[in-house]
């Protein structure tokens, strides 16, 4: 046998993952396998991703949805996690693979995109997945999923102060939203300043992500529930983004 051969799927994943002091099973690799062959698939006909690459998909998607598990310790048993903007299933499905009794909820404004995530969840055999397919703005409106969640997450959708508007909502009292960002985030978390308290939020941490696997500056915003959102938040869809919640100090 060769040895190209020997090498195990998703190695370069399943490295980074033993980093962040996660392992992963056989079985999970196979889920992965199949995760990146369906998104690849179905790429040529949504457009659910500009990066297709083996290698790169295992580390810009898979790895860094797996990032968020270093904000999350100690783990909750099982909790209830929304993913607002979820696209092609990120950061929910590989946190899901990883943590099956997570109660995952996958938002996405995109019916072709949520099309994909309920294939997905049918050929990954996952239990306790639901897809809902709206925006942000209105969905958090509904009792059902108003500070519902111990966990909210959500990856390249909007800046910190839309993203706050279109996220706390989901959060419980004592639960946290989890942003991940690229780059310098001061400035960013400068202007969401106003969003953050108004909705009812505490900022408790920035963690650096430390792993040579990312050549640029990772970081993880924890943000604490830690009051009700009022009643008229989040404002109408596209309202979140056309007129941020902006702190003064922070406009010019
Ligand atoms: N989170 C995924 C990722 O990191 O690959 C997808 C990122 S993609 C750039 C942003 C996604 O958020 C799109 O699929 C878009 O349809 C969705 N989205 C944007 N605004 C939204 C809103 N207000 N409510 C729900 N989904 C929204």
């Amino acid at each position: 046998m060769e040895l190209s051969q020997l090498q195990p799927d998703m190695e370069r994943l399943n490295r980074g993952a033993m980093k962040l002091g996660v392992g992963l099973n056989p079985g999970q690799i196979e889920q992965f396998s199949i995760y990146y062959q369906e998104l690849v698939d179905w790429n040529k006909r949504v457009n659910l991703t500009a990066i297709t690459d083996y290698e790169e998909v295992q580390i810009k998607h898979f790895l860094d949805s797996l990032t968020v598990i270093l904000a999350l310790k100690p783990p909750p048993a099982d909790f209830h996690l929304i993913d607002v903007g979820s696209g092609a299933g990120l950061p929910g499905i590989p946190l899901k693979i990883l943590r099956p009794e997570i109660k995952l909820v996958l938002l996405e404004a995109t019916a072709k995109k949520a099309a994909f995530l309920g294939h997905l969840k049918q050929r990954l055999g996952l239990d306790n997945v639901t897809i809902v397919v709206g925006r942000a703005e209105e969905v958090a409106h509904l009792g059902e999923y108003r500070e519902r969640f111990e966990v909210v997450l959500s990856r390249a959708v909007a800046p910190l102060p839309t993203l706050i508007e279109l996220t706390l909502p989901f959060c419980t009292i004592g639960g946290s939203f989890i942003a991940q960002k690229k780059g310098d985030v001061d400035r960013e978390i400068e202007r969401a300043t106003k969003a953050i308290s108004t909705l009812g939020g505490n900022l408790r941490e920035v963690k650096r992500i430390d792993l040579e696997e990312f050549s640029d500056q990772r970081q993880l915003i924890i943000i604490d529930k830690i009051s009700v959102t009022p009643h008229q938040y989040p404002r109408r869809p596209g309202v979140p983004a056309k007129r941020p919640l902006v702190s003064n100090e922070a406009v010019h």
